[in-house]
């Protein structure tokens, strides 16, 4: 029998996972990957708490972000964070749960949750407390009856040997390169960047391809394609529920991934923090009922940021040309006074 069993190690999983493996909880915690896998930009601001990380997973520091609109006209903002490489990061917070207590295991996708008990493999393990941290397409929020979430569809090439701004990341809008999200390069390096797409519509690829061989500033990137990723992050904001009974819903699988920016690590990690120091709290008092603490600290911090994006999803969802894409964007995006006025 475990206190706790966590299923997904992403950050949301490995940040829960150790706090309560710190504390003496015997804790496992369940990934369907052979290692971790996110696909991610790896943009992470200086504001997330992190432990010290070792120089290799920092590609790059980040000290401005340069918005540009439809015509390439731009709008630069100070902005002080880094780019990380997603899997080394991953790997690292995993590591810090594992030297904390938590039993990893590998290849092991939860299937089901049956009378309690969680369901992977040809296994049954039973733990007091389940926290589905499962990512966008959460497995748990799915065995609890919930809707699937929107989400935005991503892709992204590493690109060597190119030249990117130095310390900046670039965003893009355009509604024809990048329906209903933006294009990012974020360099990695003097000569290489991670250049991807998010979009509200099927097939990234081919508008990430679209951008890389036509746009205006394809001609800076003509390089060699050293990885290519897919994947999907939550933009329907915050679920109506993150607790049921003794399961807790923690990062993406909970829609914490912001819905317009995409951005999501912070969020992850702050809730994995909380998850974990609320289930301390209800373990030590033997009191099941006190998870719903989880759910009220989580909305008084995240409920009206989240909330606020969620509406200009709305609107940047009615932006379907340029001209008006233009014309609202600065409502829209956070770099911009406007975003913060209404
Ligand atoms: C292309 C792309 C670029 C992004 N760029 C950024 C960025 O620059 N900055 C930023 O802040 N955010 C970014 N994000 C969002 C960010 O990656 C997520 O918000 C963040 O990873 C959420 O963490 P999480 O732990 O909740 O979920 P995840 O990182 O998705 O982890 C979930 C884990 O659960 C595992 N899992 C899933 N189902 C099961 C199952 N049934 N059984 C066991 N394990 C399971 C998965 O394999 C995974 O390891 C990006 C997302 C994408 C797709």
């Amino acid at each position: 029998m475990y206190d706790v069993i966590v299923i997904g190690a992403g950050p949301a999983g490995a940040v829960t996972s150790k706090i309560v493996s710190s504390a003496g909880f015997r804790t496992l915690l369940l990934e369907k990957n052979e290692a971790c896998r996110s696909p991610c930009a790896g943009y992470i601001g200086n504001t997330t708490e992190l432990e010290p990380l070792d120089d290799a997973i920092i590609q790059s520091g980040i000290r401005k972000m340069r918005v540009y609109f439809p015509d390439l006209s731009f709008h630069d903002f100070s902005l002080n964070g880094f780019v990380v490489d997603r899997y080394l990061f991953d790997m690292e917070l995993i590591r810090n749960s594992q030297s904390s207590g938590t039993e990893i295991r590998w290849s092991s996708p939860v299937s089901g949750i049956i009378s309690g008990k969680v369901k992977f493999c040809n296994e049954l393990a039973c733990g007091k407390i389940i926290v589905g941290a499962d990512g966008v397409f959460s497995r748990t929020a799915s065995i609890m009856g919930l809707e699937k979430q929107r989400f935005a569809a991503c892709a992204q090439y590493h690109l060597k040997g190119i030249q990117p701004l130095s310390h900046i990341c670039e965003i893009f809008f355009n509604s024809e390169y990048a329906p209903g999200g933006y294009v990012w390069i974020y360099p990695t390096g003097k000569d290489s960047a991670k250049v991807g797409v998010g979009v509200t519509c099927p097939n990234p690829r081919m508008y990430l391809d679209n951008f890389i061989r036509c746009s205006d500033v394809s001609g800076r990137l003509f390089g060699t394609k050293t990885e290519f990723i897919t994947g999907a992050l939550p933009i329907g904001g915050l679920r109506e529920k993150l607790f049921f009974g003794n399961i807790l819903l923690v990062g993406d699988s909970a829609g914490m991934a912001d819905p317009i920016t995409g951005a999501g690590i912070h969020n992850a990690i702050l809730a994995g923090k909380i998850a974990g120091k609320t289930i301390i709290d209800v373990l030590e008092g033997d009191d099941i009922e006190q998870l719903s603490r989880y759910e009220t600290k989580i909305r008084r911090l995240l409920g009206r940021p989240l909330g606020r994006s969620l509406e200009k999803r709305k609107k940047m969802d009615s932006c379907s040309n340029n001209d008006l894409l233009h014309e609202q964007l600065p409502e829209l995006w956070v770099t911009f006074k406007k975003y913060w006025e209404k």
